[in-house]
């Protein structure tokens, strides 16, 4: 996969058209890849590529990324326990972002989930 700009004349050769490389978009197209090799995908996506950019690739600093030029920053409304919603802006999107981190959830959100389980018959009490 490669980052090309393309004139309006060449971006008509293509048979499909994927809009947004994340998560989906790069499954779609590897596959599409995949099995019709004779095929001409073209993947439009919005940011950049991540391709031998150590700020993105090197995962233990993956924090750094927040609030920089590559986070969407989309807001939320106030939440309980932090308001603040990362979503990074670049060829595969937050896929590449793989971490485990553990977040804390309030005494509303464990309320909410007891009595979805409860409703739902998957505890008794
Ligand atoms: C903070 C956070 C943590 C997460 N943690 C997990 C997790 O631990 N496990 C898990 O399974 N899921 C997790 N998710 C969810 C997972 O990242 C998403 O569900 C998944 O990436 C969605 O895939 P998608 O292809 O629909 O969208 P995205 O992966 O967001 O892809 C959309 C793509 O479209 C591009 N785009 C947007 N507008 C345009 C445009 N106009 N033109 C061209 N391109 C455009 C974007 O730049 C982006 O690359 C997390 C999400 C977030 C935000």
């Amino acid at each position: 996969m490669t980052t090309t700009e393309l004139s309006p004349a060449e971006a008509n050769t293509f048979d499909y058209l994927i809009i947004g490389g994340g998560t989906a978009g790069c499954v779609i197209g590897s596959r599409l890849a995949e099995y019709l090799p004779q095929k001409r995908i073209l993947m439009v996506e919005a940011g950049p590529s991540d391709y031998m950019n150590d700020k993105v690739l090197n995962l233990k600093d993956w924090l750094n990324l927040l609030g920089g030029e590559l986070d969407y920053d989309y807001g939320t409304t106030e939440q309980p326990n932090g308001k603040y919603t990362p979503h990074l802006y670049h060829l595969s999107s937050f896929s590449i972002c793989n971490f485990l981190c553990n977040a804390i959830p309030s005494e509303m959100a464990y309320f909410s989930w007891y009595m979805y389980l409860r409703t739902h018959k998957i505890i008794e009490k």
